[in-house]
């Protein structure tokens, strides 16, 4: 069984983010970029699925500029056989649209499985995952945070929903997008670098693909969160009580 597991390049989670000053995105010049959170999942899932000799390979994909290679190369030291890139100039490709590249690589791989993260941690959309599988026509694991091969062809997906954990079974080929508690992924050892450099990376150009791809969101403007009030001291219980009622209006 193949996987092709999807990564997007993001900036990294440790980063304080800043909005630009012209309000229309967030700068990305000199700032730490790392694989999404979810996605680093999504490959030490098919690592371990490999390592269990439920899949034979892994091909690492990602949609993006040149340094998108660098978070396939991350992918590839965990343990991925291979990668792709499709690149593009635009760093801001919406849901639908990355989920049309995806399904283009897939036609072309016929992947039994495909991982992607739950969401990307920069534009917090969750959509390409369901995007995907819709038009793959396959079904749909989301939010998983445990995967088993059964010995027919299917899985066993347990899903993290509101108010506990359900547990599904799904036909291969499908879609799994992966949820925090799946696995902790992890870190790239330095032969398994330096092993990651030799491996392939084929490089398609966005524009190569045939695809109607046509901006259908427009990003008007982007803002800082509102700035928090400092806390204050209160020094006994009557006069919490009292803020509340009187100041905070919440009693
Ligand atoms: P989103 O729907 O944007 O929150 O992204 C969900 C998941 O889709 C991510 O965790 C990735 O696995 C995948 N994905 C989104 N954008 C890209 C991209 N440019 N390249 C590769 N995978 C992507």
């Amino acid at each position: 069984m193949k996987a092709l597991v999807c990564v997007k390049r993001v900036i990294d989670y440790n980063v304080r983010i800043r909005v630009k000053s012209d309000k229309s995105g967030v700068e990305k010049d000199n700032v730490k970029m790392s694989m999404n959170p979810f996605d680093e999942i999504a490959v030490e899932e098919a690592v371990r699925l490999k390592e269990k000799g439920t899949l034979t390979e892994i091909v690492v994909l990602s949609i993006g500029t040149e340094s998108s290679q660098e978070t396939i190369r991350t992918g590839l030291a965990m343990g991925g056989d291979r990668g792709i890139l499709v690149k593009s100039s635009d760093e801001d490709i919406d849901p639908l649209n990355v989920g049309k590249i995806i399904k283009n690589i897939c036609d072309k791989e016929n992947p039994d499985l495909i991982i992607l993260g739950k969401q990307a941690i920069d534009d917090d959309c969750n959509q390409t995952g369901q995007i995907l599988a819709t038009l793959l026509k396959y079904p749909q694991a989301t939010f998983a945070s445990k995967v088993e091969k059964n010995n027919d062809n299917t899985l066993n997906v347990t899903r993290e929903v509101d108010g506990g954990l359900e547990t599904i079974k799904v036909k291969i080929p499908c879609v799994i997008t992966t949820d925090l508690r799946l696995n902790e992924p992890r870190y790239a050892s330095l032969p398994n670098i330096m092993k990651a450099k030799q491996k392939k990376i084929d490089i398609l150009d966005i524009n190569e693909l045939s695809l109607d791809l046509k901006k259908r969101v427009e990003i008007l403007e982007v803002n800082d969160p509102p700035e928090r009030k400092p806390g204050i001291v209160v020094p006994d219980i009557d006069s919490l009580v009292d803020k509340l009622k009187n100041e905070a209006k919440i009693l």
